[in-house]
């Protein structure tokens, strides 16, 4: 699905008319959601543009993504002009995913929503939403360009860390030729793509490799669901004096098991809710089971917040999977390990509501 040129144009026009921007993310951004924010800040800073990039409460960076260039212009969301004339927000499927800063947006003369999620609800007046993106970043480069704006090292290396993290490093299914050649125009302009590689995926705190072991210790399978998870509690990161922003690569391990096709992950939250990761690898429509819940996200990439305890949590889950199943009259299960592995492969937050019809119909 392409965005039309007229959404563009309105795009354009709302930003280079605009006397002052803000420009945001979803909370709890990941790279994608950061990176293309701070790159489009980045870019209408250099070019003399008064823009103020910010995130919701909890404002805490990520420590994977502290590297990131642009990170220390970030603006407490407390200190977010009211009522701004230009609110473009990247990445962010629906309104209450701006938390604190849903009020600002409502009040901004003019919105702009730039994202890649199927389930987005078109908040904005202006929203240039493609689904079949494999991240926002690459929205945001197009934008770019139709802005005239240019990419130094600094831009490229925020739109990189958002391309190759929600890509799951160019493995999920939303990958295409165009993929690779935006990363190599990115590595042209400079990224030192090692020390993104190194920030982002191959540095863990000891104490979060501790405390793998126990999570994955406790590792379950629900066979009749073809699902596996695990569960991260606070009293567990206070055992092993954690974060939970630390726990953000643990499904992309959970989602190995080769006998599942799902895989969750429930993060006990601060105030008592739960926050839960869903994955799958091609035969289920995670987005559908999230929506279930108030959740949302891609057909192969979801999430949701459960009032419910764990038990309850897994086995509403269970039961959703298994109606899924039911109703589009296939078992979802992907039988034995190497039936999965070579099933359609995996994919994380940037897998493309594309794949999932494709993946569903290859399926055994
Ligand atoms: P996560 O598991 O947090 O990496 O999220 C996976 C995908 O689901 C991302 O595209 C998120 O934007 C989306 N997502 C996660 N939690 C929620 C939620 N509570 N509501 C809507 N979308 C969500
Ligand atoms: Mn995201
Ligand atoms: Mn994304």
């Amino acid at each position: 699905m392409s965005i039309a040129p007229r959404d563009w144009q309105a795009a354009t026009t709302a930003i280079n008319d605009a006397k002052g921007l803000v420009i945001s993310c979803h909370l709890h951004p990941d790279g994608d959601a950061l990176g293309s924010a701070l790159a489009l800040h980045g870019a209408l800073v250099k070019a003399g543009r008064a823009a103020v990039v910010s995130f919701s409460e909890p404002f805490e960076v990520a420590a994977q993504y502290r590297f990131l260039p642009g990170v220390e212009r970030l603006t407490p969301p407390r200190e977010v002009p009211d009522s701004p004339e230009v609110f473009v927000c990247f990445d962010t499927g629906s309104l209450d995913r701006l938390g604190s800063l849903a009020g600002a947006f409502q009040r901004a003369k003019r919105t702009v929503v730039i994202d890649h999620h199927a389930s987005n609800t078109r908040f904005g007046d202006v929203n240039l939403i493609d689904p079949d993106a494999p991240a926002s970043a690459v929205l945001c480069r197009e934008l770019l360009r139709r802005l005239d704006l240019p990419i130094d090292q600094e831009i490229a290396t925020n739109l990189y860390t958002a391309l190759v993290t929600d890509t799951g490093r160019f493995q999920y299914q939303s990958t295409v030729p165009e993929t690779h050649l935006l990363a190599a125009e990115l590595l042209a302009a400079g990224v030192r793509q090692y020390e993104v590689a190194k920030a982002v995926f191959e540095t863990n705190d000891i104490r979060y490799l501790r405390l793998l072991s126990h999570l994955l210790g406790r590792i379950s399978q629900v066979p009749e669901a073809s699902l596996v998870w695990t569960s991260v509690t606070q009293d567990d990161l206070k055992a092993y004096g954690i974060g939970m922003d630390a726990t953000e690569g643990l499904i992309d391990l959970v989602r190995t098991d080769g006998a599942s096709d799902v895989a969750a992950v429930l993060k006990e939250q601060p105030d008592g809710g739960i926050k839960v990761s869903l994955r799958s690898k091609g035969a289920t429509n995670v987005a559908e089971v999230a929506g279930r819940f108030g959740g949302g996200g891609h057909a192969l990439a979801a999430g949701f917040t459960s009032d419910r305890d764990a038990a309850g949590t897994i086995d509403a889950i269970v039961e959703a999977l298994v109606a899924q199943r039911a109703a589009t009259g296939d078992a979802g299960a992907t039988g034995d390990g190497r039936a999965a592995a070579g099933d359609a492969g995996a994919t994380g937050d940037g897998g493309s509501a594309r794949a999932a019809p494709s993946a569903a119909a290859s399926r055994r």
